[in-house]
């Protein structure tokens, strides 16, 4: 199955010279979605997870069903302002705009085993920033797996070294 077939892309969205890659056209497909994150599952099935975190919104639909299908945790990594009990944040740019995401200081214990997912690596920004936020926790980042990586914008350069799970890549 061609995963791309079932992303819709739209040039100039949400400002001009962003080609906006549409994932909501999958996610609809029952069957398309199910194989997704099963096939996700694959890929990442060499490395030993504690737990899946993912940050919103995104990174819920991706990360919170790969989470279930290998019977782990998630921990969720938010906007700044939208968690209830005590958390740490950090600061990060994106391809477009700015912003800060934060994490419940309780959401990982030291030394577990953390993937990072979400539905697609731009410029790497919210993925080093998530990094940051989970080591800062005494977080073991073991991998970060993606629908869909822009390679262009080169993000994996900003995980150093960290391994990068991808479904589909556009340049
Ligand atoms: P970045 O921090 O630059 O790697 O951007 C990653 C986040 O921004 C992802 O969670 C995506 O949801 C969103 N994003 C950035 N660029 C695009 C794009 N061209 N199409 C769709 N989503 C994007």
């Amino acid at each position: 199955m061609d995963f791309k077939d079932y992303i819709r892309v739209i040039p100039d969205f949400p400002q001009a010279g962003i080609s906006f890659k549409d994932i909501t056209t999958l996610l609809k497909n029952g069957e398309v979605y199910r194989k997704a994150i099963e096939e996700l599952k694959v890929l990442v099935s060499d490395l030993k997870i504690d737990v899946i975190a993912g940050p919103e919104a995104r990174g819920f639909v991706v990360g919170a069903p790969l989470a279930y299908a290998l019977g782990v945790g998630f921990a969720p990594i938010r906007k700044s302002g939208k968690l209830p009990y005590e958390t740490i944040e950090v600061g990060y740019d994106l391809e477009y705009g700015k912003d800060r995401l934060a994490m419940h200081t309780d959401a990982i214990e030291k030394g577990q085993n953390v993937l990072i997912a979400d539905d697609l690596l731009a410029t790497g920004g919210t993925i080093a920033t998530s990094v940051n936020l989970i080591r800062q926790l005494g977080g073991n980042v073991v991998g970060a797996a993606f629908m869909i990586e822009l390679t262009d914008l080169n993000g994996r350069s900003k995980l150093d070294g960290i391994d990068v799970f991808t479904l589909m890549q556009y340049e």
